[in-house]
């Protein structure tokens, strides 16, 4: 535990969604860390669970009983050393612990998933059908007069989206926060989250989320000019649609913008791909751009870091033959629920209650310090943003920003677990780098 006196930092990046805003004000003080400025409920939320062990302590067990760091590592070691075929699942964490967990993968032949991998695969699967035409956070800051929020209201999931990226004045191009207009169509949860600083309210052009594939087709044939038959699509008045096509087809610079875990419904990516579809259409008119917001838990950093080193994302088995991947059959629940993993390896450094899914396995768990988990092996790690540096991909995933270490309270970092549970596996002089496991 650091003894030193309280200690406040400025420009602090926050890691508990994927806008990664890196305006915080922190106050660290004997382990404790504190936001001073703002009133994300998501940070703070995220900041106070981070110094939820202070008192009770955290530390390693084995079968549930306290253990060193070192008999923590070996347990993991014999686990992950007899497992024909274990599965590397949670993979909540930032780059550094990512490329760990991926160099033990495939010592051990492992099968790497995320824990958000069913929401991000909406998402791949429009990309992988027909790419599509997306926009940075930056680009939306600068330009965006006209934000459709498709199935959302945003400031639920990035309760800062609105106040970073569209209600500010200082952009490039002079576009100031009341210049611009947001439109819900769906089910959002809060609409009045996108009210501007002036009190303009989004409209809502409500319907329920699985309908919202047959309504973004009316728009772009409205778009198009191709007749639409009937009064109303999807409960919406067809004159309410014509009147938001006639807005999209004015607008500048138009953003259509969804978040998948939002978009929780069967063939959810058949109405991602019909958004992005009505993006095309209208860019043979104006300028317009799809937007995919999410990114908690180290989702895409997890995608990044497994594309950049396989050629595939997750749901990846490095299997002596070479990576292979298969979106359906290597589904981390599926292989469980199938019995074809025997062993597993969970991840969860950001959030204390995202622990591994049920089930007799043997379980090796590196978890956020006030976890709570039944497993053979716990091991409580830094959480990245706090006590370990490393980069988070945004949720554009146009930008990797630097998490800094705010204090010192003895906790590991994943790459330091899993590369001292490599250095069992593979034993020195097997032409593999070795690293010291850093004491608790
Ligand atoms: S919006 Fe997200 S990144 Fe920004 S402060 Fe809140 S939780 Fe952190």
């Amino acid at each position: 535990m650091s003894h030193h006196p309280p200690e406040s930092r400025h420009e602090v990046p926050c890691s508990f969604c994927g806008l990664l805003c890196d305006d915080l004000s922190v106050t660290t003080d004997h382990g404790r860390v504190r936001i001073e400025s703002g009133n994300c409920p998501r940070a703070l939320a995220g900041f106070d669970a981070a110094n939820r062990h202070l008192e009770a302590g955290a530390s390693p067990s084995i079968g549930g009983k306290t253990a060193t760091l070192e008999e923590a590592v070996a347990a993991a070691a014999a686990i992950l050393g007899k497992a024909q075929a274990p599965l590397f699942g949670g993979c909540g964490t930032h780059l550094p612990g990512m490329r760990g967990v991926m160099e033990l993968a495939d010592a051990t032949g492992g099968t790497v998933d995320h824990m958000n991998s069913y929401s991000m695969f909406r998402n791949f699967h429009v990309l992988q059908n027909s790419g599509w035409v997306v926009t940075s956070l930056s680009e939306v800051r600068n330009r965006a007069d006209l934000l459709v929020c498709f199935g959302t209201d945003i400031g639920s999931r990035l309760p800062r989206f609105y106040e970073r990226c569209l209600w500010v004045d200082d952009t490039l191009f002079g576009l100031g926060a009341e210049d611009r207009e947001v439109v819900m169509l769906g089910q959002p949860k809060d609409p009045l989250l996108a009210t501007s600083p002036g009190g303009r309210k989004a409209e809502v052009l409500a319907c329920r989320n699985e309908q919202l594939g047959e309504v973004a087709q009316a728009l772009r044939a409205l778009v198009r000019g191709a007749p639409v038959s009937g009064d109303a699509v999807a409960g919406i008045p067809l004159a309410d649609l014509a009147r938001l096509a006639e807005r999209l087809k004015a607008a500048k610079y138009g953003v259509v913008a969804w978040v998948t875990s939002d978009l929780d419904f069967d063939h959810a990516e058949l109405a991602i791909q019909s958004a992005c579809d009505l993006v095309r259409e209208l860019n043979a008119h104006t300028r317009c751009n799809g937007l995919p917001l999410g990114g908690t838990d180290g989702d895409y950093t997890a995608h990044q870091v497994c594309t950049w080193q396989t050629g595939f994302t997750v749901r990846t088995r490095l299997s002596a033959a070479g990576p292979q991947h298969d979106p359906v059959a290597l589904d981390a629940e599926r292989v469980l629920a199938e019995g074809r993993a025997d062993a597993l390896f969970w991840v969860s450094s950001f959030d204390p209650g995202k622990t591994p899914p049920a089930g007799k396995r043997p379980t090796v768990v590196l978890g956020h310090p006030a976890m709570r988990v039944d497993c053979d092996v716990f091991i409580p790690v830094g959480i990245p943003g706090i006590d370990s540096a490393g980069h988070l991909f945004r949720t554009d995933s146009s930008v990797a920003v630097p998490m800094r270490q705010l204090r010192d309270v003895g906790l590991p970092e994943v790459a330091d677990v899993t590369a001292g549970i490599l250095a069992i596996l593979r034993p020195a002089g097997n032409g593999q780098a070795k690293q010291e496991v850093r004491a608790c």
